[in-house]
Protein backbone atom coordinates (compact mmCIF):
# COMPACT_ATOMS: atom_id res chain seq x y z
CA UNK A 1 0.00 0.00 0.00
CA UNK A 2 1.05 3.28 -0.56
CA UNK A 3 2.51 5.23 2.43
CA UNK A 4 1.10 8.71 3.60
CA UNK A 5 3.32 11.12 4.25
CA UNK A 6 2.69 14.27 6.77
CA UNK A 7 4.82 17.54 6.46
CA UNK A 8 4.29 20.16 9.12
CA UNK A 9 6.00 23.58 7.93
CA UNK A 10 7.14 25.12 11.01
CA UNK A 11 10.09 27.37 9.85
CA UNK A 12 8.21 30.42 10.06
CA UNK A 13 9.55 33.41 12.37
CA UNK A 14 6.63 33.87 14.40
CA UNK A 15 6.92 37.66 14.55
CA UNK A 16 3.31 38.01 14.93
CA UNK A 17 4.16 36.50 18.53
CA UNK A 18 6.60 39.40 19.55
CA UNK A 19 9.90 38.81 21.44
CA UNK A 20 12.45 37.32 19.63
CA UNK A 21 11.90 33.52 20.03
CA UNK A 22 9.79 32.28 17.50
CA UNK A 23 6.03 30.60 18.80
CA UNK A 24 6.41 27.29 17.89
CA UNK A 25 9.13 26.61 20.61
CA UNK A 26 6.98 28.40 23.62
CA UNK A 27 5.81 25.56 25.70
CA UNK A 28 1.07 25.06 26.71
CA UNK A 29 0.81 23.12 29.36
CA UNK A 30 5.03 21.69 29.62
CA UNK A 31 5.89 21.27 26.29
CA UNK A 32 6.58 23.13 23.03
CA UNK A 33 3.60 23.72 21.10
CA UNK A 34 5.71 22.56 17.98
CA UNK A 35 5.83 19.26 20.04
CA UNK A 36 2.69 18.55 20.86
CA UNK A 37 1.70 19.27 16.95
CA UNK A 38 4.49 16.20 16.20
CA UNK A 39 3.13 13.56 18.92
CA UNK A 40 -0.32 13.78 17.30
CA UNK A 41 0.87 13.13 13.91
CA UNK A 42 3.39 10.30 15.65
CA UNK A 43 0.89 8.62 17.58
CA UNK A 44 -1.23 8.43 14.36
CA UNK A 45 -1.52 4.71 13.25
CA UNK A 46 -2.55 6.22 9.64
CA UNK A 47 0.58 8.45 8.95
CA UNK A 48 3.71 6.29 8.23
CA UNK A 49 6.63 9.32 7.90
CA UNK A 50 6.79 13.18 8.82
CA UNK A 51 8.94 15.57 7.35
CA UNK A 52 9.63 18.32 9.15
CA UNK A 53 10.39 22.02 7.87
CA UNK A 54 12.73 23.80 10.39
CA UNK A 55 14.32 27.06 9.98
CA UNK A 56 17.47 26.76 8.74
CA UNK A 57 19.57 27.94 11.98
CA UNK A 58 17.13 25.36 14.20
CA UNK A 59 18.22 22.13 12.78
CA UNK A 60 20.33 21.01 15.52
CA UNK A 61 17.47 22.25 17.94
CA UNK A 62 15.07 20.14 15.92
CA UNK A 63 17.54 17.00 16.31
CA UNK A 64 17.41 17.76 20.39
CA UNK A 65 13.06 17.78 20.48
CA UNK A 66 13.21 14.74 18.42
CA UNK A 67 15.44 12.67 20.25
CA UNK A 68 14.17 13.95 23.81
CA UNK A 69 10.39 13.36 23.03
CA UNK A 70 10.59 10.44 21.36
CA UNK A 71 9.43 11.44 17.73
CA UNK A 72 10.62 8.54 15.65
CA UNK A 73 8.60 8.94 12.70
CA UNK A 74 10.19 12.15 11.68
CA UNK A 75 12.03 10.79 8.76
CA UNK A 76 13.73 14.25 7.34
CA UNK A 77 14.14 17.48 8.76
CA UNK A 78 14.15 20.11 5.67
CA UNK A 79 15.30 23.41 6.03
CA UNK A 80 12.34 26.28 5.26
CA UNK A 81 12.13 28.74 2.70
CA UNK A 82 11.26 32.62 2.64
CA UNK A 83 7.39 32.15 2.58
CA UNK A 84 5.28 29.02 3.33
CA UNK A 85 5.41 27.65 -0.19
CA UNK A 86 9.06 27.65 -0.52
CA UNK A 87 9.04 25.95 2.75
CA UNK A 88 6.16 23.11 1.31
CA UNK A 89 7.89 23.33 -1.94
CA UNK A 90 11.33 22.21 -0.52
CA UNK A 91 9.39 19.32 1.68
CA UNK A 92 7.85 17.85 -1.18
CA UNK A 93 11.08 17.29 -2.96
CA UNK A 94 12.19 15.29 -0.04
CA UNK A 95 8.62 13.08 -0.19
CA UNK A 96 9.43 9.66 0.18
CA UNK A 97 8.97 7.32 -3.09
CA UNK A 98 6.37 5.59 -1.94
CA UNK A 99 4.26 8.35 -0.53
CA UNK A 100 0.61 8.18 -2.28
CA UNK A 101 -1.22 10.77 -0.05
CA UNK A 102 0.58 13.92 1.50
CA UNK A 103 -0.97 15.54 4.65
CA UNK A 104 0.56 19.29 5.04
CA UNK A 105 -0.59 20.72 8.79
CA UNK A 106 1.10 23.59 10.16
CA UNK A 107 3.47 23.19 13.38
CA UNK A 108 1.70 25.78 15.23
CA UNK A 109 -1.95 24.00 15.03
CA UNK A 110 -1.24 21.37 17.89
CA UNK A 111 -4.91 20.11 18.20
CA UNK A 112 -5.89 18.84 15.51
CA UNK A 113 -6.74 14.79 16.45
CA UNK A 114 -6.78 11.95 14.86
CA UNK A 115 -10.16 11.37 13.75
CA UNK A 116 -10.26 14.42 11.26
CA UNK A 117 -6.54 13.14 10.19
CA UNK A 118 -8.74 9.85 9.04
CA UNK A 119 -11.57 11.73 7.43
CA UNK A 120 -9.48 13.61 5.26
CA UNK A 121 -7.44 10.68 4.16
CA UNK A 122 -10.49 9.37 3.37
CA UNK A 123 -11.31 11.78 1.35
CA UNK A 124 -8.53 12.43 -0.23
CA UNK A 125 -8.78 8.30 -1.35
CA UNK A 126 -12.09 9.05 -3.02
CA UNK A 127 -11.70 12.88 -4.26
CA UNK A 128 -7.84 13.47 -4.43
CA UNK A 129 -7.88 16.77 -2.13
CA UNK A 130 -9.82 17.80 0.81
CA UNK A 131 -9.35 20.42 3.50
CA UNK A 132 -10.46 20.69 7.01
CA UNK A 133 -12.40 23.82 7.51
CA UNK A 134 -15.42 25.27 9.63
CA UNK A 135 -18.25 27.79 9.02
CA UNK A 136 -17.72 31.55 9.91
CA UNK A 137 -19.19 32.57 13.12
CA UNK A 138 -19.12 36.02 12.69
CA UNK A 139 -20.62 38.80 9.96
CA UNK A 140 -17.60 39.67 7.13
CA UNK A 141 -17.42 43.21 6.08
CA UNK A 142 -15.10 44.16 2.94
CA UNK A 143 -13.44 47.41 4.38
CA UNK A 144 -12.12 50.22 2.18
CA UNK A 145 -10.55 52.91 4.01
CA UNK A 146 -11.99 52.39 7.39
CA UNK A 147 -15.78 52.19 5.68
CA UNK A 148 -17.87 49.41 5.00
CA UNK A 149 -17.61 48.58 1.15
CA UNK A 150 -19.85 45.17 1.72
CA UNK A 151 -21.19 42.62 3.65
CA UNK A 152 -20.28 39.19 2.31
CA UNK A 153 -23.09 36.77 2.89
CA UNK A 154 -21.89 34.43 5.71
CA UNK A 155 -23.67 31.24 4.61
CA UNK A 156 -20.74 30.01 2.16
CA UNK A 157 -18.22 31.37 3.63
CA UNK A 158 -15.56 28.86 5.46
CA UNK A 159 -12.56 28.75 7.29
CA UNK A 160 -9.31 26.76 5.66
CA UNK A 161 -7.71 25.43 8.63
CA UNK A 162 -4.86 22.33 8.23
CA UNK A 163 -4.67 19.59 7.56
CA UNK A 164 -5.04 19.86 3.69
CA UNK A 165 -4.30 16.57 2.09
CA UNK A 166 -4.16 15.52 -1.26
CA UNK A 167 -2.93 12.43 -2.98
CA UNK A 168 0.88 13.21 -3.54
CA UNK A 169 0.70 13.45 -7.29
CA UNK A 170 -1.87 16.38 -7.23
CA UNK A 171 -0.28 18.53 -4.63
CA UNK A 172 3.30 17.74 -6.85
CA UNK A 173 1.65 19.02 -9.60
CA UNK A 174 -0.02 21.99 -8.20
CA UNK A 175 3.43 23.02 -6.74
CA UNK A 176 4.96 22.77 -10.21
CA UNK A 177 2.54 24.46 -11.91
CA UNK A 178 2.59 26.91 -9.14
CA UNK A 179 6.42 27.55 -9.85
CA UNK A 180 5.80 27.79 -13.43
CA UNK A 181 3.35 30.85 -13.35
CA UNK A 182 4.26 32.58 -10.73
CA UNK A 183 1.14 31.67 -8.65
CA UNK A 184 1.57 32.46 -4.83
CA UNK A 185 -0.83 31.32 -2.37
CA UNK A 186 -1.40 31.21 1.12
CA UNK A 187 -2.70 27.90 1.66
CA UNK A 188 -2.17 24.39 -0.28
CA UNK A 189 -5.79 23.75 -1.58
CA UNK A 190 -5.23 27.69 -3.57
CA UNK A 191 -2.26 25.91 -5.96
CA UNK A 192 -4.84 22.77 -6.14
CA UNK A 193 -7.81 24.99 -7.15
CA UNK A 194 -5.47 26.98 -9.57
CA UNK A 195 -4.72 23.67 -11.74
CA UNK A 196 -8.55 23.48 -11.78
CA UNK A 197 -9.07 20.65 -9.34
CA UNK A 198 -11.98 20.26 -7.13
CA UNK A 199 -11.26 20.43 -3.20
CA UNK A 200 -13.38 18.56 -1.05
CA UNK A 201 -13.60 20.33 2.63
CA UNK A 202 -14.43 17.77 6.32
CA UNK A 203 -15.38 19.64 8.93
CA UNK A 204 -12.76 21.09 10.83
CA UNK A 205 -12.74 21.77 14.76
CA UNK A 206 -13.10 25.15 16.39
CA UNK A 207 -10.10 24.12 18.76
CA UNK A 208 -7.74 23.20 15.70
CA UNK A 209 -6.53 26.97 16.05
CA UNK A 210 -3.53 28.30 14.61
CA UNK A 211 -1.47 30.13 17.62
CA UNK A 212 -0.24 33.47 15.83
CA UNK A 213 -0.76 36.11 18.40
CA UNK A 214 0.00 36.18 22.04
CA UNK A 215 -3.57 36.53 22.90
CA UNK A 216 -4.01 32.75 20.86
CA UNK A 217 -1.85 31.34 23.31
CA UNK A 218 -4.70 32.04 26.41
CA UNK A 219 -6.99 30.04 24.18
CA UNK A 220 -4.25 27.23 23.98
CA UNK A 221 -3.56 26.93 27.41
CA UNK A 222 -7.44 26.94 28.25
CA UNK A 223 -8.01 23.90 25.77
CA UNK A 224 -5.04 21.89 26.49
CA UNK A 225 -6.19 22.53 30.45
CA UNK A 226 -9.84 21.45 29.53
CA UNK A 227 -8.38 18.19 27.26
CA UNK A 228 -6.40 17.42 30.39
CA UNK A 229 -9.89 17.21 32.23
CA UNK A 230 -11.02 15.00 29.60
CA UNK A 231 -13.13 17.70 28.13
CA UNK A 232 -13.51 19.71 25.29
CA UNK A 233 -14.54 23.26 25.65
O1 LIG B 1 2.86 32.39 8.68
P1 LIG B 1 1.76 31.42 8.95
O2 LIG B 1 1.07 31.67 10.25
O3 LIG B 1 0.81 31.18 7.82
O4 LIG B 1 2.51 30.04 9.18
C1 LIG B 1 1.85 28.79 9.18
C2 LIG B 1 2.90 27.70 9.34
O5 LIG B 1 3.83 27.75 8.27
C3 LIG B 1 3.70 27.84 10.63
O6 LIG B 1 3.80 26.57 11.25
C4 LIG B 1 5.05 28.36 10.15
O7 LIG B 1 6.14 27.94 10.94
C5 LIG B 1 5.14 27.77 8.76
N1 LIG B 1 6.01 28.56 7.87
C6 LIG B 1 7.11 27.94 7.25
N2 LIG B 1 7.96 28.68 6.45
C7 LIG B 1 7.76 30.00 6.27
C8 LIG B 1 6.64 30.64 6.88
C9 LIG B 1 5.78 29.89 7.66
O8 LIG B 1 7.32 26.73 7.42
N3 LIG B 1 8.62 30.67 5.51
Amino acid sequence: MAKISAIIPAAGSGKRMGGDRSKQYLSIGGRPILVETLMVFNESPHIDEIILVSPPDDIDLMEGLLKKYDLAKVSKIVKGGKERQDSISNALHALDRESGIVLIHDGVRPFIDDEIIRELIDAVNRYGAAIAAVPVKDTVKKVLQDSISATVPRENLWLAQTPQAFSARIIIDAYTNAREKGIRGTDDASLVEAMGLDVKVVMGSYENIKITTPEDLLFAEAIKRERAKGKSI
